[in-house]
């Protein structure tokens, strides 16, 4: 008889950063950028996103909106709980 149980945990919870390639668990902790639809496993990889973003984009409007965001990622994390 085959047994397919399926791990849905382990399905939903880990995602995969796009800088880094590093597996990180998206339920604990992740960092969310709107603008570039995206989600990375520490803040370092989102700004190394956002200004690889920037440098393909060159459009002062965009450039701006992503710098605040990068500014907004900065507050999250010091709001964020410190859990473990
Ligand atoms: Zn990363």
């Amino acid at each position: 008889m085959a047994s397919a149980r399926m791990s849905a945990e382990g399905v939903r919870a880990s995602a995969i950063c796009g800088i880094c390639g590093k597996k990180y668990d998206g339920l604990t902790y992740q960092v969310v950028v709107p603008v570039l639809r995206a989600s990375f496993d520490k803040v370092e990889c989102a700004e190394v996103a956002l200004n690889k973003h920037l440098r393909e984009a060159r459009r002062p409007a965009l450039e701006e909106a992503l710098f605040s965001e990068v500014e907004r990622l900065r507050e999250q994390l010091r709001e964020l709980p410190r859990r473990v």
